[in-house]
């Protein structure tokens, strides 16, 4: 039997689901229950009647997805697989910021560590961030941890934000440079430009159109356009040609590979199930505190 074939066994017999996220490998892509971006998943795996699930991302991900399921096992095949842009983050900065600007509405990011979600008002995908801010009851507003985000926020919604910390950023999002933005469109001429908003404001200037990863899932089915320039981790890719396969995608960056991302293998999933490791344990308090927050976001959302 093979590796694909043992996990598809374990599965079964486990009464396990595998999420996994639109950054990871062709082949784990492959062998996911479902493919999305982390929130979407993580909402997702509320309704899965599943016992046990095996999250293909990163840490913060399995960690939310825990805190909206504290009833199931929830694993990480790779326990080191972290968002370096969720490091640069700490409960002590987002409360000095909170002593800086009181009344100031703290929205965080999904990309953050499960006690700095515990501290948010608000938490947002890079989907819905414009929407939610837009219709916040304030003119300044407390944004962590990416700055280039925050800075997209602020062009579309007018409002003062404040990033926390000011250089939050994603070392992955940044190779992507206008230089970079520029050379593709030269060698593609008749491609559009998708690119994320976690990269630098400069190259923002260039894209023909700013979204996360759900979002260019949309825009891409909704476009007559044949041609795409994909200005996010390479992991895309995966999803877009797998979606779409009429259509051409090409990378900006060809090497915008996250570390944490590409470290999940079939191996480590069907390792993972074997021995029911690594499980993620989170304080219950973290739990209700981040529900509490995630449960505003959607009322104000409308969803
Ligand atoms: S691509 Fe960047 S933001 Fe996404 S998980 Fe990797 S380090 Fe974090």
């Amino acid at each position: 039997m093979n590796v694909r074939e043992e996990i598809l066994n374990l599965k079964r017999e486990l009464n396990a689901a595998i999420l996994a996220h639109n950054y990871q490998p062709y082949e784990v892509q492959e062998i996911a229950d479902f493919v999305g971006d982390s929130l979407e998943l993580s909402l997702l795996s509320t309704k899965l009647d599943a016992e046990v699930i095996v999250f293909a991302g990163v840490r913060f991900m399995a960690e939310q997805t825990k805190a909206l399921n504290p009833n199931k096992k929830v694993l990480m095949p790779i326990p080191s697989a972290l968002c370096s842009l969720a490091s640069l983050v700490t409960v002590e900065m987002i409360k000095e910021y909170r002593e800086k600007y009181p009344g100031a509405p703290l929205v965080v990011y999904v990309n953050s560590p499960i006690e700095v979600k515990a501290e948010a008002d608000y938490i947002v995908t890079s989907a819905n961030a414009t929407k939610l801010i837009s219709k916040l009851n304030s003119d300044t507003i407390l944004f962590s941890p990416d700055a280039n985000l925050a800075h997209y926020v602020a062009k579309v919604t007018g409002k003062k934000v404040i990033a926390i910390p000011p250089t939050g950023h994603c070392y992955v999002h940044l190779l992507i440079t206008p230089y970079d933005i520029l050379e593709a469109k030269r060698k593609y001429p008749d491609a559009i430009a998708l690119v994320h908003p976690e990269v630098p404001p400069e190259a923002q200037e260039l894209a023909d159109y700013i979204a996360g990863t759900s979002g260019m899932i949309k825009f891409v089915s909704r476009s007559d356009h044949k041609k795409f320039l994909i200005g996010t981790e390479t992991g895309m890719l995966n999803r877009l040609r797998r979606e779409f396969p009429d259509k051409e995608f090409y990378p900006i960056v060809p090497n915008a590979d996250c570390i944490g991302m590409k470290k999940i293998t079939l191996e480590s999933i069907y390792y993972s199930l074997k021995n029911l490791v690594y499980e993620v344990v989170i304080k219950e308090e973290y739990m209700h505190k981040v529900r509490r927050a995630l449960d505003r976001s959607f009322e104000i959302l409308g969803v």
